[in-house]
This record gives structure tokens, C-alpha cells and sequence, in this order.
């Protein structure tokens, strides 16, 4: 999970200050300090914290919120304002063509390895299922030999066209005839995937600047790989010096990267991350929101992208269908294994747990961990009932829960506490969506 270790010394730092009433310049100052060391461990660039720690020093020195009762809470909302500026304030939309000017033209850049050509796949994606266009994708890495073949099979996977003319022409000549095919066929929108080194180096430079200049795209999006933190910084802080990149797209967010390049980037380069890539999958692509994000770092949850990756994932009528037969006592292992697989492609349980307002602070919850693992186990359980027994938990005698184990490869214990355990949250989701929410100490109040 992405920035654990700074949320959780920021929980640390702001626990005593939370509880207290007034606060003193002392306070403020100890508090301060550890906000300080958390930052820097999370790898954030040495300038931008403190710059950051000055900014809140100083509006937390406010007189407001020395004299204040609640100054402890005060202070913790001026670090989640500050850390949202520090984001970029307000989300960025991306930028399209004119209405009539079209096709508009994006270019994928990045370091080889830091996710650009999966990245050019999800956008693709999400801009014909978000922003209702029809992209294209153009293939214009000519030295990576695989490049070209990756790219053709996620559009194959998308069933988005793809333009390639391989590697022995110019990526400046593919990228203006790639334009022209999508003028064409109609296409609205051209993702242009540019070649990747390991190094910033010369020739890659000057040949994105030929690109670039070729085909004047409306946006050239720099991908990042979070987890390289500080270099990360230093690659985007290069390639706009070179390029003037327009946004930033930061990948790989769904791992256990420290925090420093999300932090870092907007304020050392001045531009703004766009979208994060959230997992390996194609539609794990979010727009960025720094209030969202500055609330996640401080372990707040972040309900609302909780609720737009459900929303992808349910359709709602399903949703409805799946509450009447919940609240009618009908829910069955089907509905079970179809929850289950929407709550897999949600991504990570422990992340998504932790999107929950306040979960975050439940003991225990930092090292969290569902083994995937532990998911397959149930489902492959479920699989091996019949279609009658799936309907009809009820009939799953002893006899055929020892046939379950054995075409499952589970113990007969495992099966007897899968069904129990099925029963039993079968029952509490009949009360609780029957408005009884008895047994369920605190729920009521969410
Ligand atoms: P490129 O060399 O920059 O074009 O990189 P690729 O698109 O080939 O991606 C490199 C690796 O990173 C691949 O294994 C991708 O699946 C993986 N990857 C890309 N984006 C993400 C992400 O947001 N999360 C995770 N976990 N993996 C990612």
C-alpha cells in the first residue's frame, strides 16, 4: 500500500496534538519537526518540505489557532491544505482539441520500465469509456523490439486500432502518418507511444523534440514510476527542462511507494500529475485529485474514489437486483463468487479497506494483508458445489461438503467454515438491509 509508513508517522505525530485543546507555539513546533522527519523519509524532495513545513509553521502560528479550543484539529487541517496545494490544488483536466480542430494528439514519454506503453492502453481506454471518444494509438517506439508487438496487443485487447509501419522508419514520419490515418477513419483522438531509454540521454531528447515539434501535440504526458521517488523527480524535472512536458502521469501507485515523487513533482517541475496507474490492469487509471490524495496520505480514506471504482465495477441495476435478493433473504453463492470478483478487480483489499473513513486507524489495520490466495481458496470451494447447492445453501449435507473438499482440494474444515461463515454474513446483510443494524455496535452512526 502506497505511502504507509508516512501516513502512519503522521498519525503518530498529530495523536497528542488531536486530543489536546489549546495549543502553544511549543506544540506546534514539536509537531512540526516530526511532520519534518516523516517527509523526508518518505523521500520527499529536501526543498519542498521545507518550504512545506514553513508554510504550516506559520498559518499554525496563527493567533486563531493558538487561542482556539480546538487547535490540535486545526493544525492537522492546515497540514491536509498544504499537502493538497502541494498536489496542485484543484484536479486538472486534460486538455483536448477544439471542437472542429480535432484530432487531438497526445505523447506518451517516459524512461523504459516506468509503465508508458501500458499507460498509453489505459488511456485509451478511459477516454473511450470516460470522455466517449474514439482513440487511436500510434506506435512510434522503433528500438525496443517488443514495443511495437505490446502496443498492437492491447489494442487488440481493447479493440482499439493501432498504427504502426515498424522500426525501420522515422518515428517523426509514423507519428505524421499515424495523424493522418486517424483524420481518416475518423478518430478523435491520437496516442502517440515514444520511444523509452533507461537514461535521459541525448538522442532520445532530440528525438522526441523532432516529434514534438512534427506534430504539436495538445498534450505530452510524462509517465513516472512512484516507486523510484526522488529519481522520479529528477526524470520529470528533465524531461520538462527539455521538452515542456504538460502533466504527468504517475504509475504504480498501487505498490508500497513511500510518497516522495507524488509530493515532489508538481512543486519542483510546475506541472501537474494528471492521472495515477493504480495495478496492472487496464483499467486501473484514475484521475488524480490532490484533496482526495493529501486526505489518503493522512489516513482519512477516501471515500469517493471508493464509490467511482465500485460504480466501474457494478451496474446498477445488478446492484439493486443484488440488494432486493440481500434484503429478501435470497443472497446465494453466486451472488457471493460475483461480489467477490467485483471486489478483486477493485483492487488490493487492504487498500480498498482503507479508503474507508477512519479504517486506517483501526489496530492492526497498518499490516493488514489479505493473501489473494486466500480468495481463490473460497471461490474454488464455491465452484465445485452444483448449480442446485450454489442456489440452495441450505441442502449442503455432510456428504456433499466431503465432495466439495475433494473436488475443491480443501480441508472438510476449511468448506464447514466457508458455508458458516456464508450463513452468517448472509443473515447480518438480511438485518442490516431490512434498516436492524442489531449486533453491529457503531454502524448505525456511519
Ligand atoms: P514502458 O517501458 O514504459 O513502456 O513500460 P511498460 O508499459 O512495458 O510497463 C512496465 C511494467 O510495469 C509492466 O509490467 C506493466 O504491467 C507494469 N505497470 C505499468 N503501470 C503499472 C501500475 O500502475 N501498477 C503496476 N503494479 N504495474 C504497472
Amino acid at each position: 500500500m502506497a505511502f504507509e509508513g508516512l501516513t502512519g508517522r503522521l498519525q503518530d505525530a498529530f495523536s497528542g496534538l488531536r486530543k489536546k485543546g489549546k495549543v502553544t507555539e511549543a506544540d506546534v513546533k514539536d509537531v512540526m519537526r516530526e511532520v519534518r522527519l516523516a517527509l523526508l523519509e518518505a523521500d520527499v524532495n529536501y526543498k519542498v518540505v521545507r518550504n512545506f513545513v514553513k508554510t504550516v509553521r506559520e498559518k499554525s502560528l496563527g493567533e486563531e489557532v493558538l487561542g482556539s479550543l480546538n487547535g490540535g484539529q486545526q493544525v492537522v487541517k492546515i497540514v491536509n491544505d498544504e499537502l493538497t496545494e502541494l498536489m496542485g490544488g484543484e484536479q486538472e483536466k486534460i486538455i483536448f482539441a477544439d471542437p472542429g480542430q480535432g484530432p487531438t494528439i497526445y505523447m506518451m514519454t517516459g524512461l523504459q520500465g516506468a509503465g508508458k506503453t501500458t499507460t498509453a492502453g489505459k488511456l485509451a481506454n478511459y477516454l473511450r469509456k470516460h470522455e466517449n471518444k474514439k482513440p487511436m494509438m500510434v506506435a512510434a517506439d522503433i528500438y525496443r523490439p517488443a514495443a511495437i508487438d505490446q502496443l498492437e496487443t492491447l489494442g487488440r485487447d481493447l479493440d482499439i486500432p493501432v498504427f504502426s509501419m515498424g522500426d525501420q522508419v522515422s518515428p517523426v514520419e509514423i507519428a505524421e502518418k499515424g495523424i493522418q490515418q486517424a483524420k481518416d477513419e475518423n478518430r478523435d483522438v491520437v496516442i502517440i507511444d515514444t520511444a523509452g531509454r533507461l537514461h535521459i540521454d541525448e538522442n532520445l531528447m532530440n528525438e522526441l523534440e523532432d516529434v514534438k515539434a512534427a506534430v504539436n501535440p495538445h498534450e505530452i504526458f510524462l509517465v513516472v514510476d512512484a516507486m523510484t521517488g526522488q529519481d522520479a523527480v529528477n526524470v520529470a524535472d528533465s524531461f520538462n527542462d527539455r521538452l515542456s512536458i504538460t502533466s504527468v502521469i504517475l504509475t504504480k501507485l498501487d505498490g508500497d511507494t513511500r510518497g516522495g515523487a507524488a509530493l515532489s513533482i508538481r512543486s519542483v517541475t510546475n506541472k501537474p500529475i494528471k492521472f495515477t496507474g493504480t495495478g496492472e490492469k487496464l483499467e486501473a487509471l484514475e484521475p488524480f485529485y490532490p484533496d482526495r490524495m493529501a486526505n489518503r496520505i493522512l489516513g482519512m480514506g477516501d471515500i469517493l474514489t471508493l464509490i467511482e471504482r465500485a460504480q466501474q465495477e457494478v451496474d446498477e441495476e445488478r446492484a439493486e437486483e443484488m440488494a432486493a435478493k440481500m434484503r429478501e433473504n435470497r443472497y446465494d453463492f453466486n451472488d457471493f463468487i460475483e461480489q467477490m470478483d467485483q471486489m478483486t478487480n477493485m483492487g488490493p483489499m487492504e487498500d480498498i479497506l482503507k479508503m474507508i473513513p477512519g479504517m486506517s486507524n483501526v489496530p492492526g489495520m497498518a499490516d493488514f494483508q489479505m493473501d489473494p490466495k486466500d480468495i481463490a481458496h473460497m471461490k474454488a470451494i464455491v465452484l465445485s458445489m452444483t448449480p442446485e447447492e450454489r442456489e440452495n445453501p441450505d441442502i449442503l449435507s455432510q456428504k456433499r461438503r466431503r465432495r466439495i473438499a475433494k473436488g475443491s482440494a480443501r480441508d472438510i474444515a476449511e468448506v464447514n467454515r466457508m458455508i458458516k461463515q456464508f450463513k452468517q454474513s448472509k443473515e447480518m446483510m438480511s438485518k442490516m438491509s431490512k434498516g436492524n443494524m442489531g449486533g453491529m455496535p457503531g454502524l448505525d452512526k456511519l
